[in-house]
């Protein structure tokens, strides 16, 4: 593949880290269901009030951590606004146990998140993705409570119909989607290493690759070890062309108990980042460099 990409300070390759922000309180239904799911009595005690430090809100976390090694990320944050259907079970998890985008608690993270350097964008709601109605009011609603303009995206479930969704997403006015990726596996999609722009080189909107998801990179590697291991490939890999490397870490993947080497895994992807010296953008930052 020829391309030339020239990423700041000579540096050889690009990681850009990113944040979906499903879910920030772990309900008492969200324990019983997973108790039942997995056996593992972790969940059980997160029923009982006396455990539960609420195991799903690590903004501080991820905060402290990134500050640790100076770099910045992109949140983005979801509005979901779907109706369950009683009598389909399955319909539940994409209907209940989210948040209120409004709620002073969730503001307050957003404003210390913007304050601070990070990059607040929209996580379409699942059926924005063909919706131009739900795209625009996401986006005004997130605008109102960060303050001023939002330029990204990222659909929740990483729902795309291509090329329908890109031309939804850049009439409701966002410049970049970061949703084109694998569910169910990491690496280069269609080996697209950089991002692109689906509407030709005259149009600034541009689509942002995400390369490795959290839960993605699990379910195929389930074991710690291989999962790191396909990790340096991906990075020898990025390194040898030039590639830009989106790293998705759900914000309620940063503990421990619950999801024992996810957290650890992404500062190690930090670290190794910065060791082979790869320049650090929030999604933000690489959409300026292509602009
Ligand atoms: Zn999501």
């Amino acid at each position: 593949m020829a391309v030339n990409v020239e990423w700041p300070e000579g540096k050889k390759f690009a990681i850009c880290l990113t944040h979906d922000v499903d879910r920030v309180d772990k309900k008492w239904w969200h324990s019983l269901y997973y108790f039942l799911k997995t056996g593992r009595g972790y969940h059980l005690k997160t029923l009982i009030t006396k455990y539960r430090q609420n195991p799903y809100w690590n903004f501080g976390r991820i905060m402290e951590l990134e500050d640790k090694y100076g770099v910045r990320s992109t949140f983005f944050f979801l509005n979901e606004s779907k109706k369950p259907q009683i009598f389909n079970p399955k319909t539940y998890p994409l209907s209940f146990g989210y948040y209120n985008i409004t709620d002073p608690k969730i503001v307050e993270i957003i404003k210390l998140l913007d304050e601070g350097g990070w990059e607040i964008a929209v996580h379409g709601s699942y059926d924005s993705y063909k919706n131009i109605r739900l795209l625009k009011e996401e986006k005004k609603t997130l605008e109102s409570v960060v303050g001023h303009e939002i330029i990204g995206i990222r659909q929740h479930y990483l729902n795309l119909e291509i090329p329908t969704t890109w031309r939804l997403q850049k009439e409701a006015g966002f410049k970049y989607d970061a949703s084109f990726g694998y569910r169910r596996d990491v690496g280069f999609r269609k080996n697209k290493i950089i991002p692109f722009k689906p509407f030709g080189d005259e149009d600034d909107f541009l689509v942002i690759p995400t390369t490795i998801m959290d839960s993605a990179l699990f379910y195929k590697y389930p074991a710690f070890e291989s999962a790191w291991r396909r990790i340096l490939e991906i990075f020898k890999y990025a390194e040898k062309n030039g590639a830009l490397v989106t790293v998705l870490w759900h914000q309620r993947v940063f503990n421990e108990n619950e999801f024992p080497g996810w957290g650890r895994i992404y500062e190690k992807i930090i670290q190794e980042g910065i060791r082979r010296g790869a320049w650090f953008g929030t999604c933000r930052d690489v959409y300026e460099r292509f602009k």
